[in-house]
């Protein structure tokens, strides 16, 4: 199983990031030790003192698929989540800096939250889908599919044009705006419309 997560797919979070509006999907992979399980808590690793959360649509991919059509995408996944792609923000901007890649700020253990359901696509209206994320009961991030750079299915395309997808890989589809740091006590809940998809507290 791999865990691929898209960068910069949504306008105003590339702006407060200071970074460019991609032209193509950018992604990353996590390891399969960076999924946190529903119910775990997440433990503030000792390596940072900057650690984000990023509220991310997450799509589970349904069948093996190469070289995939975008028209042809739809049929490669049925259920949406909803995940966090924990950052270690002081790590990224050293990182960014020096030119090296991302993994000590992105590829760590736990650093994917993942709901505890996933909801069949055909109860969703996945061109204007809103998600949200709490912290501590406090709305701090809102994302809407309409606000995607890239939609799901040209990630499919585009992704899959490098590397075959295979039933049970995750996409992080990109986080919206409102990013922020994490501290150990919060509690963060994910929604999508009314429903909670995951509970995650950081001790
Ligand atoms: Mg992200």
């Amino acid at each position: 199983m791999k865990i691929i997560c898209i960068g910069r797919n949504y306008a105003k979070h590339a702006k407060e990031m200071n970074a460019e509006i991609p032209t193509t999907p950018m992604f990353f992979m996590k390891p399969d030790i960076a999924l946190l399980r529903p119910g775990t808590p997440f433990f503030y690793p000792k390596f940072s003192k900057d650690i984000h959360f990023e509220c991310e649509l997450v799509v589970k991919i349904n069948r093996v698929g190469k070289n995939i059509a975008e028209k042809f995408a739809h049929k490669y996944y049925s259920e949406i989540g909803l995940g966090i792609d924990f950052t270690a923000r002081d790590l990224q901007q050293t990182c960014k800096k020096n030119g090296h890649p991302w993994e000590i700020a992105k590829a760590f253990e736990g650093s994917a939250p993942i709901s505890k359901e996933f909801i069949p696509k055909e109860e969703l209206d996945l061109d204007n889908l809103s998600f949200t994320l709490k912290q501590n009961g406090k709305l701090v991030q809102e994302g809407n599919t309409t606000d995607m750079i890239f939609k799901i299915d040209s990630l499919i395309a585009y992704i899959s044009q490098f590397m075959t997808l295979k039933k049970g890989d995750l996409i992080y589809t990109g986080t919206p705006e409102g990013v922020g740091p994490i501290a150990i006590g919060d509690e963060l809940v994910g929604e999508i419309g009314d429903r909670e998809l995951f509970n995650v507290k950081i001790k």
